[in-house]
């Protein structure tokens, strides 16, 4: 068996470490004897990206994400919502997460129409939303880091992906974060969020293994440091 990855937008899109997802994955494969091949596919590239079995955005500023507007529009936005649709497995974080929405209003009143592979939209408010972050999920609390200025609000065609525990999430306000519809996952938490959250990273991987081989075995794996570094960030945000 074997995963193919696909990193979208390497060069523009890689905010606090984002890049250590992709390491996890590949490396929560081969530990289990499944074979992984990454690709990249910068600004200005395109590529059939059904062939793939994961695609992961990283994060980036407002700046960054206004960077891409032309690229996307060029066609590699319609592509990426085709591979949603067809239930390639995501992860999209922060920046790459809004992205997949329909659009995002920067707090200086710039608007960003993005590709609608999620029904959401967001808009920017000057007070930034920063710091260490829980969440609940159908795999278990989810810990990371945020630091957004955009304030996500879901539409009726996605689901949250978790409940804040502590910390903002998608707006501050109604207690989602992320996107959860087929297989994208869409999350506002950097740090990278995979390696201190293994049960997410398998739950990206099982959706992947499911779709190309229909079936999804994943040995368990000896994730004592993984855990502990989960557990002693949830901790610290809780107290308990
Ligand atoms: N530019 C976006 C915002 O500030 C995303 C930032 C990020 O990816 N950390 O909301």
């Amino acid at each position: 068996m074997e995963l193919k990855i696909c990193h979208i937008y390497p060069d523009v899109l890689n905010l606090y470490g984002d890049r250590g997802n992709v390491l996890t994955m590949k490396k929560r494969l081969e530990w289990r004897g499944i074979g992984c091949t990454v690709a990249e596919l910068p600004l200005g590239e395109r590529a059939a990206l059904s062939g793939f079995d994961i695609c992961f955005i990283g994060g980036g500023q407002d700046f960054e994400q206004g960077l891409l507007l032309d690229d996307l529009r060029s066609g590699k936005g319609g592509e990426i919502k085709a591979a949603a649709e067809d239930g390639v497995a995501f992860l999209c974080v922060c920046g790459g997460y809004q992205l997949m929405g329909h659009s995002y209003e920067t707090h200086t009143g710039e608007r960003f129409a993005f590709i609608g592979a999620l029904d959401m939209e967001t808009v920017g408010a000057r007070e930034r939303m920063i710091g260490n972050f829980a969440f609940e999920t159908e795999f278990g609390a989810v810990v990371g880091f945020e630091n957004h200025s955009g304030r996500t609000r879901l539409g009726g065609g996605v689901k949250p992906l978790g409940r804040v525990i502590r910390g903002y999430g998608n707006n501050g306000e109604d207690g989602t974060e992320g996107a959860r519809y087929k297989n994208v996952f869409g999350t506002y938490s950097h740090g990278p969020v995979l390696p201190k959250n293994p049960d997410f990273c398998d739950a990206i991987l099982a959706a992947a293994l499911e779709r190309r081989y229909g079936r999804a075995e994943l040995a368990p794996l000896d994730d004592f440091s993984e855990r502990e570094a989960h557990e002693s960030v949830l901790r610290s945000l809780t107290g308990a």
